[in-house]
């Protein structure tokens, strides 16, 4: 056991960097960047002109396709992507495993006479079929009913990825079952992007802002990962199979000694996040920062934001090069929510903004009176959205992984708050009191009722401990994790955004009945109503408070603590109405989706109840019965000796070992006994039963650690997987 532990160390202390150096002096970054991508540039070059028009048209203003441009654009592709050395083509999909799907197909096709030709054409680009029968489906696709297909997605770009040995074309696809239903992340969110887009374009005519343009969400993911050593890993079996440990005791150097966040970035990690950004840059990923977090050996990497569907694309790319780098740097790259039990967790900070081209951000303040307004009305239909669909907020980012993050206190608490600063939550305080009157805090204008102040850009202090703020310019919703797809709360956030503009906009022009004098007072009025009606989910505070936890109760705001209480909410009838309304997600697709995210969390949990198991029984319990072996020697010894030996700490070992013993027999009878018809109950057994009895057979196996004579232990430490690079 301590074998590998050792040679472990050995490799890491002789590590030497295995891929070539890169020299950014030679090939710059902008040169690299999107090198690889089919992009707008490269098809304005090489398209038709007006098969290039008609597709940016598409892309621009959310048109129709027309299906005649697919052959032009599918020879473009096909000559670009043999000119960049690929020799086969993939529809990329993203199924509901959270994880890429890609299948590939040889462009390479008999000519009928001994020889070959590449072959690609606009039916190929067009659609995809690949077996979706190992995708889940939750009941949507009969097993015999294999079929699904990949289509391709317009909105984003195609691109090369590269292997020493050759590299392949990428198209992004949706991928749906043969009757149009939604098996993947990207169909809820192309649909929800039409959804925000046809809401919010109706309330900026209100204010006379409607031109024409497309109003898009937009995603800026702030990516956190741990990296540890690829020997470790490999001798962590939990680590493996369940992307965390299973057990470990802290280390005596933990998080206290803030010496790490932000600190100077250890040079292999350096090394590694180089190799990472240049891989990303060549797929035209903006990634822009980079730093250590709060833990040891966890990081952090954040694009420049993008719209919505391009950057949850990208965030997917994140994450895979992130883990293949990783490999090629010795190093193994997790990005579960909670590798470490009592050392932060890694989460992804969405920051989430309404744009369109002429006006940027809608939750700009500006300083114009007349758009402050249209701001308040923004900001105030997200308030009533988050307020209203808050359990939906919870349960898009639902997991057992997550579980281990949310309302710890490390991360956002698990009720779904708003945080708007200090001077916003005193203006919106204003509206709901019967008025505007005037701007408390310095620096603001006093202004009467119709004309409201312009507002600075940084509109109120930091506040790290809501799920959703204000940031100066968008929200940034916090409660996501970090092995999540951030689609889903796009698609969330999106709807329930749409669903209250509408709203407001019906009001508001209950009240104007066209008669555009009124359209201030109106707001006022519409605003106010939502303060008096969803402003308790305003909360400028300490979310990691018990105090907090307390009041959030009195306010009625839901404290959806597990994903067993979360899920099920998914398919609430006032959560189907909506999807169904925005046409975003049908009834059957939803339910599907409850059910498919229930069956993960199950199988996660049974996964990480059985590896317990295995390593209590075969890793820790054999290391201390040798110690408790080793120490009865002694003793015994000593007795021959005519010595009267000190039992204390034979007693100690063998105490905790019959715990242990004990405790893992009683997990596995636990286990014995969960059968369930349904997964929802099966969810609550996971976290009434199965956990609890997860962390007993934990709590000896660390204490043992704690006492086993080290040279026995096998499994390396805390220590040495968070502080050894
Ligand atoms: P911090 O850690 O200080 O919150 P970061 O720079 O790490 O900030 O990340 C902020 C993220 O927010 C970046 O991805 C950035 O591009 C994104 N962002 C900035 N402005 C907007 C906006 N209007 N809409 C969406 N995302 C935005
Ligand atoms: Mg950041």
């Amino acid at each position: 056991g301590y074998q590998v532990r050792r040679s472990a160390i050995q490799a890491i202390t002789n590590y030497t960097p295995t891929s070539e150096p890169l020299d950014f002096s030679k090939t710059t970054p902008t040169e690299i960047f999107g090198s690889n991508v089919f992009s707008d540039k490269v098809m304005k070059n090489m398209l038709p002109k007006d098969v290039y028009k008609s597709l940016m048209k598409t892309k621009k203003t959310g048109e129709k396709l027309d299906p005649a441009i697919a052959g032009p654009v599918a020879a473009a592709m096909k000559e670009w992507a043999l000119s960049k050395g690929a020799t086969h083509y993939t529809h990329v999909f993203y199924p509901l495993t959270g994880l890429t799907a890609e299948k590939h197909d040889g462009f390479l096709s008999p000519d009928g006479e001994g020889g070959a030709i590449a072959e690609f054409d606009g039916k190929l680009l067009i659609q995809g079929e690949p077996d979706a029968s190992s995708f889940p489906s939750g009941g949507l696709r009969a097993t015999f009913e294999a079929r699904g297909y990949t289509a391709w997605d317009v909105t984003n770009p195609a691109y090369i990825l590269e292997n020493p040995n050759g590299t392949f074309l990428c198209i992004p696809t949706a991928f749906v079952s043969w009757k149009g239903h939604a098996l993947d992340k990207k169909t809820p969110l192309l649909r929800a992007n039409q959804a925000i887009n046809k809401s919010a374009t109706r309330m900026l005519g209100l204010f006379g802002n409607d031109n024409g343009e497309m109003v898009v969400s937009n995603a800026g993911p702030e990516q956190e990962y741990f990296l540890v050593d690829r020997n470790f890993y490999f001798a962590r079996p939990d680590l493996m199979v369940c992307g965390r440990t299973l057990f470990g005791a802290k280390p005596a150097k933990g998080q206290e000694l803030d010496d790490h966040y932000f600190g100077a970035i250890p040079r292999r990690v350096l090394s590694f996040m180089l190799e990472v950004e240049r891989e990303l840059y060549k797929l035209g990923v903006p990634v822009k920062t980079r730093h250590n977090e709060v833990a040891p050996g966890q990081f952090e990497i954040a694009p420049v934001y993008e719209q919505a569907n391009l950057a949850t694309d990208h965030n997917q790319m994140v994450m895979t090069v992130l883990k293949s780098v990783a490999k090629r740097n010795g190093m193994a790259c997790m990005l579960h929510e909670k590798p470490f039990a009592g050392i932060n967790g890694s989460g992804k900070h969405l920051n989430y903004s309404l744009s369109t081209p002429s006006q940027g951000s809608l939750y700009n303040p500006g300083d114009t009176p007349h758009k402050n307004m249209q701001f308040l009305v923004f900001t105030a239909a997200t308030i009533r959205a988050v307020e209203k669909y808050g359990k939906l907020l919870r349960a898009v980012v639902a997991s057992a992984g997550n579980d281990h993050r949310l309302g710890a206190n490390e991360a956002p608490p698990a009720i779904i708050s708003i945080f708007l600063g200090e001077q916003l939550a005193d203006i919106f305080e204003q509206i709901k009191e019967g008025g505007l009157t005037g701007c408390k805090t310095k620096g603001c204008l006093e202004v009467g009722v119709d004309t409201l102040p312009p507002l600075p850009m940084d509109a109120g202090d930091r506040n790290r401990t809501s799920p959703f703020a204000f940031t100066g310019n968008r929200f940034e919703f916090r409660a996501v994790g970090s092995n999540q797809s951030i689609a889903g709360a796009q698609v969330a956030l999106n709807t329930i955004l749409a669903e209250s503009l509408d709203f407001m906009a019906d009001e508001i022009e209950k009240i104007t009945k066209g008669d555009e004098s009124k359209l201030s007072e109106a707001c006022q009025k519409v605003i106010q109503d939502i303060m008096k009606k969803h402003g308790h989910v305003v909360f400028n505070g300490d979310g990691y408070s018990d105090e907090w936890q307390e009041e959030a109760a009195k306010r009625g705001l839901p404290n959806l603590k597990t994903a067993a209480d979360a899920l099920p909410t998914m398919s609430d009838p006032d959560v189907i109405e909506l999807f169904e309304k925005y046409e975003v997600l049908s009834k059957d697709e939803l339910e599907s989706r409850t059910e498919i995210y229930h069956e993960q969390y199950n199988q996660l949990i049974t996964t990480e109840a059985e590896q317990s198991i295995k390593m209590a029984r075969t890793i820790i319990l054999p290391a201390a019965i040798r110690y408790q072996g080793e120490l009865a020697n002694v003793c015994a010894n000593m007795k021959t000796a005519g010595i009267e030996p000190t039992t204390g700490i034979l007693d100690d070992v063998t105490a905790k070992l019959r715990g242990l013993q004990a405790a893992t027999e009683a997990l596995e009878s636990v286990m014995d006994n969960g059968e369930f018809d349904d997964v929802r109950d099966e969810a609550r057994y996971c976290v009434d039963t199965v956990l609890p009895a997860m962390l007993e057979v934990r709590k000896y196996a660390d204490e043992l650690e704690m006492v086993v004579a080290d040279d026995l232990w096998a499994l390396p430490s805390y220590q040495e997987m968070l502080f050894i690079k």
